[in-house]
């Protein structure tokens, strides 16, 4: 019997994910066809629904409502638009809020500096920032990247891109095992005294003698 083209087209979109190999799209195609409709119906609507209600902050790189742009990360007046936190994408954004207490603003870059992968300075948000940091005259960048080499390379070009101006630029996660990323770090990390957790970060913009200058 020929595997139909729908079930082949949804396992192979399926395994576009991140972390989801062709195995596991496989099995999660299947895992929707067995639940005979309702399972399959709601992911369909809540993708429709996804696409049509959520963009992406053109000045921040947060997922936002489609009527609401710029976010409300950047329209309130209640945040320091002085201090900008550098994430690598929006998910590192929900995670900081979720830990609550940085109330500066974020600038996700979309990805890391890997020339291995192809992914160079043109495809992230690199230039957005160096513009932004000019028109909205930040005085502060927290660069909250993991602790892998791409991360290295793409806060060195931050802080060669700024040198000569008077921004002060900390990093965080040194220490974050690789791959593990931002989202790992719980709140309590910061009681226990490591750097790395976002709690810190909440620490470093309200206390100019904490983070590690670059
Ligand atoms: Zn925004």
């Amino acid at each position: 019997m020929k595997t139909p083209d729908a079930l082949i087209r949804l396992s192979s979109l399926l395994a576009k994910l991140p972390g989801v190999g062709r195995r596991s799209a496989d099995r999660m195609a299947m895992a929707l066809m067995r639940d005979q409709g309702t399972l399959l119906r709601d992911l369909a609507f809540s993708l429709q629904d996804a696409a049509t209600k959520l963009k992406i902050c053109p000045q921040c790189g947060s997922i936002t409502q489609a009527d609401e742009i710029p976010c409300g990360l950047c329209t309130d007046p209640r945040r320091n638009g002085k201090i900008l936190c550098v994430v690598e994408d929006p998910g590192d954004i929900i995670t900081i809020e979720r830990a609550g207490g940085f109330q500066g603003r974020y600038h996700a870059l979309m990805g890391k500096i890997s020339p291995a992968k192809g992914d160079g300075i043109v495809q992230l948000r690199l230039d957005a920032l160096l513009a932004r940091v000019a028109r909205e005259q930040v005085e502060e960048i927290i660069i909250a990247l993991n602790a892998d080499v791409e991360s290295d390379a793409t806060a060195s070009f931050i802080r060669e891109s700024l040198a000569g101006r008077n921004i002060r630029i900390t990093r965080l996660a040194r220490g974050i095992p690789t791959g593990a990323g931002v989202a790992p770090c719980r709140r309590d990390d910061a009681r226990a005294g490591h750097r790395e957790s976002p709690r810190i970060l909440m620490a470093c913009s309200r206390n100019k003698a904490g983070g590690e200058r670059c």
